[in-house]
């Protein structure tokens, strides 16, 4: 009991979903004396559920996390975890298997709702005994509880996207751990030089007139085109991109390795469905973006001044559209700014 009371304080004191993750599968792992602990995450790739290791624990060996932000492995279809899927589409709060050895995985989705996006998975050499499964049970409650309040106090109230704290804690642990190019892959040339080209970006919108919305229809008015515009950002971005909001009418976007053509290609997807969409009463909006890639060498503060450089730009140039910090750096038509290293953080 010392043990787990231990382990609760340690999973209640962090303020972080990854530092939670990591305290979980540590108590999971110790309580349950378990081969191998991890966190799942559940996520929508084209209407099919795939699952990404988050974190995990292995016996005799220290956690490690999982890193999505870094990753452009795409994970495995639901449909290589059957016991899962099965327990998933009965809304099942648990699912076993047994290996020919007698090893057993339990799998335990954390649901809120109707919805579970997180999964702990536990493996062990021998059946899992009543005790275990029962003080398990209570340690995923406390993880859902904690969970929920973790992602309270990430995301904005008006729009439900992360806010601007989240951002700034994501972008920074970004150019922390940049993604680095995998080593060559023998046999497979042209992957490597794709993937070469791939960069993190970052991209800044902003709503063109919105004071005007504001001005003519009330602020009520302008507070359903920003859910609305919102719901654009998350319908418009892929799933490992994240979309933040970073105050008023500004939103920021971090899309993860792609190509500038792809960024670009994603980035002004958006854009249009955005001009195309017919605000109820409003009519119509248009929103601007100025994008950048995320470079190791820039602290958060260069980043993201180079990205409003690049909207302060599309806003003085027509608005309604979307620019590109280095191509207009290139063909002289901004000036590089001195990097400031000085600068306080936002
Ligand atoms: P520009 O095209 O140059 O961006 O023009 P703009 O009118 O969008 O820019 P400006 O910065 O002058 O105005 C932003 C407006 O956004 C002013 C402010 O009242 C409004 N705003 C900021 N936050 C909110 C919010 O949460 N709800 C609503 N309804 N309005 C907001
Ligand atoms: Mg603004
Ligand atoms: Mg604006």
């Amino acid at each position: 009991m010392d043990s787990l009371l231990k382990h609760m304080v340690d999973m209640t004191g962090h303020r972080d979903h990854t530092m939670l993750d990591i305290s979980v599968i540590a108590a999971v792992q110790e309580l349950a004396a378990a081969a191998q602990t991890r966190v799942l995450s559940l996520y929508n790739v084209a209407g099919q559920l795939h699952v990404r290791v988050r974190a995990s624990i292995e016996a005799g060996a220290g956690a490690r996390v999982h890193d999505a932000l870094d990753s452009a492995v795409p994970g495995a279809p639901l449909a290589s975890y059957p016991e899962l899927a099965a327990c998933l589409a009965a809304r099942e709060t648990s699912a076993e298997a047994v290996a020919p050895d007698g090893t057993r995985t339990l799998w335990l989705p954390i649901w809120f709702g109707d919805k579970a996006d997180t999964c702990l998975e536990i493996v062990r050499a021998a059946p899992f005994p009543a005790q275990t499964i029962h003080t398990v049970a209570g340690i995923v409650g406390v993880y859902r509880n904690f969970q929920n309040l973790l992602d309270y106090s990430e995301r904005d109230s008006l729009t439900g996207l992360l806010n601007r704290k989240t951002f700034e804690d994501q972008l920074a642990r970004m150019l922390q751990c940049p993604c680095e190019p995998e080593p060559p892959q023998p046999g497979q040339p042209e992957r490597r030089q794709h993937r070469e080209e791939e960069k993190q970006w970052l991209a800044v919108v902003d709503v063109d007139h919105f004071k005007l919305v504001n001005d003519t229809f009330g602020h009520l008015y302008g507070d359903e085109v920003l859910i609305l515009i919102a719901n654009q950002l998350q319908a418009s971005f892929r799933a490992q991109d994240r979309v933040f909001r970073f105050g008023g009418e500004e939103f920021v976007v971090l899309l993860r390795a792609t190509t500038l053509e792809n960024a670009r290609r994603i980035i002004d997807r958006f854009r249009a469905n955005v001009e195309a969409y017919d605000f109820p009463q409003v009519g119509r909006v248009t929103v601007s973006v100025g994008f950048v890639s995320i470079s190791p060498f820039d602290s958060p503060v260069v980043t993201l001044g180079h990205a409003d450089q690049a909207l302060y730009f599309a806003k003085t140039h027509g608005r309604n559209q979307a620019c590109h910090y280095n191509e207009l750096v290139e063909q002289g038509l901004l000036q590089t700014v001195a990097s400031n290293d000085t600068a306080e953080f936002f």
